[in-house]
């Protein structure tokens, strides 16, 4: 016989029924401790009462009523999405307009910058009322913003390459801009599937 009474799950083991390894001791102890049936019967009394009460289940409309106040916090990357998603074109022509437009404003943003931080001195002309220091480092932003962006390799490019190079790094970034949107393309219509 076991020495110690049941604990309640082992009480609930036996008002489910199961069948397991192990359930047999409890069954005996049962049998043998007053204490223990006595406990069992007022679990099975408890169920039984349980069974007998009207099943509620909530209206189907509560999930959305509980939800409507909860604010949701939507990650960037979703609302990004989300966003890009609301504004791509339906129809495939427009979409490639779209990206085309995209990659075509990308690529003059970069060309334009890139050529401004390769002429420091244009930069330096035109912001020369604002004197030597803002102009050393309105120079040095771009520069450290290239390096950032395409690595320490695409000054030498500038420096040696010049127009070709810039030319290589509008290419470039042209190729990743169609790429990226694309991507977005493929986002957006994996996500309408998923609806
Ligand atoms: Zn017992």
């Amino acid at each position: 016989m076991n020495h110690r009474h049941l604990l309640p799950e082992e009480i609930d083991l036996l008002l489910d029924g199961e069948v397991g390894f192990g359930v047999a001791p409890l069954r005996d102890h049962v049998q043998e401790c007053a204490q223990c049936r006595a406990r069992l019967d007022d679990a099975q009394l408890v169920a039984a009462a349980l069974e007998d009460l009207p099943h509620f289940s909530p209206s189907f409309t509560l999930a959305d009523k509980v939800m409507a106040q909860v604010p949701v916090f939507v990650p960037w990357h979703v609302a990004a999405r989300d966003t890009a998603v609301r504004w791509l074109p339906t129809s495939t022509a427009g979409r490639v307009a779209a990206g085309g437009l995209v990659a075509g404003a990308g690529a003059t943003l970069t060309a334009g910058a890139v050529w401004l931080a390769s002429r420091g001195d244009v930069v330096g002309v035109a912001t020369d009322v604002a004197g030597t220091h803002l102009r050393t480092a309105a120079a040095q932003v771009l520069r450290d913003g290239m390096v950032t962006l395409f690595g320490p390799a695409v000054m030498d490019t500038l420096q040696h390459g010049g127009l070709v190079g810039l030319g290589a790094i509008a290419a470039g970034f042209l190729v990743a801009a169609t790429a990226s949107a694309f991507g977005l393309r493929a986002i957006a219509s994996a996500a309408r599937r998923r609806d």
